[in-house]
């Protein structure tokens, strides 16, 4: 088999290699990569995994994408350092074959370690090979920042600068990013989310900034997508019996966490039902219905906060992997086959109200800890559960973080706080080092340019 080659989701760039798709990120002419065919395992390799550690499992996905790039040792060495955390299905009490993969193990407890470790040793590996240094720079609302950062920390040749929203972040969200130091840099911003986005936005198209070797780690990279197709697997190979299909159940934001459910059914998991659960920005479930996209601008702050996107940059694969093909804008320049989109997906949008109530009712019922993006998942489960009621196939509902990352929203719900795992609790007794900016474009240049970058 030749190496793989990554296509535009705007079909105007020519295909590229991982390697390449990886280190630009977006395509020139502003789509997403993605594969056009997708690598597929036999039944037979499937049923291997049931007997196979995550780190092997995640070895046995990622090489059919970098054979030719990355030796089949070194792959191996990766997935077992990037993959050292439990990976926890819980069983949920009271109802049959029903499980919750807890993916907020890893050390900034939440499911974006599995994309951002994997995605920073990936890089850090192709910086050796080039020993051309990088400089990463993301702007987050407070998940992608401190996976991103804590994934490339001490990664020889890489600089990470870090922009954050100086009141829109918590304590401990600040405090996972400005306490690592060395090749971290962060920068509070005194402005919103949306301010640090245009700034990073700006700098790189900045012709003044092009000799800096700027590259970005936000979910558009396909290096952050395909490590997220691994748990699907892994979900798999310890619920379903052989060729027996799942019913995953995704709290959705950006849709990148989805759309490695979707590259995996594409791989060849059996696949029953792809549910989608949303918060109040709501225009997925509405496109599903309706067949119209409308995006939604400005986006509704909602309690599950890393899931307030009103125009998700990952629709552009799914649509692609369904015929369709959306631009940059949000545009549908063609319409995918929605009658096959309705049949695999199952969307709803969960109020604020409800994921309070979903916190308390999941513990009532199931003993159930939830935070506010599993709060959503559980509720948008039971939704389409009524749709589809005992087709006993095995479901894996995903809490996407650690509920010790929103104490406030659990004690108001259920009277007393979480247990606050190592990783976190260790944060207070670290030194915090940040520099503090406003929203200004030539302060930001002149902090690049000033040798920060
Ligand atoms: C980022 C995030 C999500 C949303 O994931 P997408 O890939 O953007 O859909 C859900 N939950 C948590 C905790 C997150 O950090």
């Amino acid at each position: 088999m030749g190496t793989l080659l990554f296509h535009s989701t705007n079909e105007q760039s020519p295909p590229v290699g991982l390697r390449e798709a990886l280190m630009i990120g977006q395509a020139p002419d502003k789509g997403l990569y993605l594969p056009r065919q997708f690598p597929r395992f036999a039944p037979s390799e499937l049923t291997e995994f049931a007997g196979l550690p995550y780190h092997e499992i995640a070895f046995r996905v990622l090489a059919k994408y970098t054979a030719g790039v990355i030796g089949a040792d070194t792959l191996a060495v990766l997935c077992r350092e990037a993959y050292n955390f439990p990976v926890p299905l819980e069983e949920v009490q009271g109802l049959e074959r029903v499980h919750v993969m807890r993916l907020d193990q890893g050390p900034t407890c939440s499911f974006k370690d599995f994309a951002a470790r994997m995605m920073a040793r990936l890089i850090g590996r192709f910086v050796r090979e080039t020993g051309k240094p990088l400089t990463i720079l993301t702007a987050t609302s407070g998940d992608t920042g401190s996976a991103v950062a804590s994934a490339f920390h001490k990664v020889e040749g890489v600089r990470v600068i870090v922009l954050f929203p100086i009141a829109e972040v918590s304590d401990r969200q600040r405090k996972q990013m400005t306490t690592l130091r060395e090749n971290i840099r962060t920068i509070a911003l005194d402005g919103k989310f949306d301010d640090c986005q245009a700034l990073v936005k700006r700098a790189f198209a900045d012709p003044a900034l092009q000799h800096l070797s700027l590259s970005s780690a936000n979910s558009i990279n396909i290096g952050r997508l395909l490590p997220q197709s691994v748990y699907y697997f892994y979900a798999a190979s310890r619920l379903a019996r052989s060729g027996e299909p799942m019913v995953f159940v995704v709290p959705s934001g950006n849709f990148g966490d989805m759309m490695g459910a979707v590259i995996a059914g594409q791989m060849g998991l059996p696949l029953r039902k792809l549910v989608v659960p949303v918060n109040g920005n709501d225009e997925f479930p509405r496109f599903l219905e309706t067949g119209a996209y409308a995006k939604i601008e400005p986006s509704h702050a909602c309690l599950s906060n890393a899931m307030n996107v009103g125009h998700p940059s990952n629709l552009a694969r799914l649509f692609a992997v369904y015929g369709g093909r959306m631009d940059e804008t949000g545009v549908l320049q063609r319409a995918p086959d929605l009658a096959r989109m309705r049949r695999d997906l199952f969307s709803t949008s969960v109020s604020d109200e409800q994921t309070r109530a979903t916190i308390k009712r999941a513990w009532a019922d199931h003993r159930l800890l939830l935070e506010p993006h599993g709060a959503v998942a559980w509720r948008g489960f039971l939704d389409y559960a009524e749709t589809d009621p005992q087709n006993g196939a095995p479901v894996a509902v995903l809490e996407t973080a650690h509920p010790a990352k929103f104490p406030e929203e659990i004690e108001k719900a259920l009277g007393f706080a979480p247990g606050v795992p190592p990783a976190l609790a260790m944060l207070d007794k670290l030194a915090e080092d940040y520099d503090r900016l406003p929203v200004d474009y030539a302060a930001f240049q002149d902090y690049l340019l000033a040798g920060h970058a």
